[in-house]
């Protein structure tokens, strides 16, 4: 009798702990596949259309992102650090 009720408790236990691994586990999950979503539209930064152009700053043929300044996205990031410096 005590070793049914010691196997019974065992497999509760376990039951339990798989349970809250699972529920954990879908939390986890569920968080990095939302802030992927969100992480996402961060790297691409909307300007509208964008053209090609000689960047005023280095000189070669890229995708212009500063029009008043004529200044390709690398170039214009440089020039607004500097500027916020
Ligand atoms: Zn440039």
């Amino acid at each position: 009798m005590a070793i049914a009720i010691l196997i019974t408790i065992l497999l509760a236990g376990l039951g339990v702990l798989v349970g809250v691994a699972a529920a954990v586990g879908a939390v986890k999950f569920v968080k990095s596949y939302g802030q992927k979503k969100k992480a996402e539209p961060k790297e691409f930064i909307r300007v509208g259309p964008s053209e090609m152009r000689e960047c005023s700053g280095c000189g070669k043929n890229r995708i212009i992102v500063g029009k008043t300044e004529n200044l390709c996205a690398p170039c214009y990031s440089a020039m607004r650090t500097k500027r916020l410096d």
